[in-house]
């Protein structure tokens, strides 16, 4: 069995409406559909995140990592993977698009894989016993506060136990004040029994996140999220040792390098990688060992990526030693179009869980229409 061809679908979708968090308005989803054909007909589909201008993982795709596949066995992923990292490592491009770019091939391949061998691909990856995953609900978004308190207290009536909540409040909006006041009025909404976990988005420079989370301690937090920019790593080190709430991270990070840094640095507690991002399920599912090696929790992220990420994230999620919960954004804040692309919907959680497709590889089917419909090229 030969890769045939390396296809490549930027997709836009404007959300229904935009997003507000701190770092900004969100007002368009992107994604980067890569679909991997064989020589005997078989195919999988991957994701590479896209932020900004899905144009310029396509053609990394295009033009420097499908040259590099084709023609090449697609059950050596692991070394396929090595090679299309160090294609450009050494010129200093082992992180960003390069590495966004190649997890959409590294998708594509593991569900083609776990497509000839019939599995689903959390079977496929070695499972662990789950068919169903634990997920929270993600996000209250900024919003007048007594409706981000409802907007909590519904999710809880709904059978969550877990939600994540936005902070890092403009200063113009009452900055970091606004933050304990927000989180004050949630607790007391949901009650004691109820996770409650903060994502700052990079907000807050480590004497504010220090100081801000020493009020927060009082509230039972179970993990502050992205309190300072990813490439602080002092500072997520000082926060650490100074307030008594886990941090998580990793979202933004690159291959499995990227969070040995946040790990020997004694930065981090909990690990969410973003397979469209880290370089697919290869890097992800190497972070594995290290989650156990350290006892580290492991919490995929999804956030604002398409459906098929969101799907092999699902898949790690079932197959993750020391997983932790699964990123399920279901608030009334976030309606992304881009996450119904399958000719069946994406799961939906029930009393705060996910149960897994059952077919073969991703489990789901692209629907073409669909693809189209999104498709800016
Ligand atoms: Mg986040």
């Amino acid at each position: 069995m030969r890769i045939a061809s390396v296809t490549c679908t930027p997709l836009a979708a404007p959300a229904p409406r935009p997003v507000e968090f701190s770092i900004g308005t969100f007002p368009t989803f992107y994604a980067v559909v890569v679909r991997v054909t064989t020589d005997d007909g078989l195919s999988g589909v991957g994701e590479c995140i896209a932020r900004r201008t899905p144009e310029v993982v396509a053609t990394i795709v295009d033009r420097l990592l499908a040259p590099l596949v084709t023609g090449r066995d697609p059950w050596d992923v692991e070394g396929l993977w090595d090679e299309m990292l160090g294609l450009l490592r050494r010129w200093g491009h082992s992180r960003g698009f390069v590495v966004e770019a190649m997890s959409g091939i590294d998708i594509a391949l593991w569900d083609l894989l776990a497509r000839a061998a019939g599995k689903p691909l959390y079977k496929f990856l070695g499972g662990a016993g789950r068919d169903r995953v634990r997920c929270y609900i993600s996000k209250v978004y900024f919003d007048e506060i007594p409706r981000m308190a409802e907007e909590a207290r519904a999710q809880v009536a709904r059978g969550y136990s877990q939600v994540k909540v936005q902070i890092g409040w403009p200063a113009a909006r009452g900055g970091d004040r606004a933050d304990v006041r927000t989180v004050r009025a949630i607790r007391e909404a949901v009650g004691p029994d109820i996770d409650l976990m903060l994502d700052a988005n990079g907000a807050y420079d480590a004497g504010t996140a220090v100081r801000v989370g020493r009020q927060l301690e009082e509230l039972d937090i179970v993990w502050l999220e992205e309190p300072v920019p990813s490439d602080d790593l002092d500072g997520y080190a000082h926060i650490r040792r100074s307030v008594r709430i886990p941090l998580a991270a990793g979202e933004v990070e690159f291959g499995v390098f990227g969070f040995r840094d946040l790990i020997a640095r004694g930065c981090i507690d909990v690990l969410q990688p973003e397979v469209a991002r880290i370089g697919g399920i290869t890097p992800a599912r190497r972070l594995w060992a290290l989650a156990h090696a350290h006892n580290l929790a492991y919490a995929p992220h999804t956030g604002f990526s398409g459906g098929i990420a969101h799907l092999a994230s699902l898949h790690l999620a079932a197959a993750a030693p020391n997983f932790s919960t699964y990123e399920y954004m279901g608030t009334r804040y976030v309606e992304n179009p881009l996450r119904e692309i399958f000719t069946e919907p994406f799961p939906v959680p029930d009393a705060g869980a996910i149960a897994l497709p059952q077919g073969p590889g991703l489990g789901l089917e692209l629907d073409p229409d669909a693809v189209r419909r999104y498709a800016v090229r």
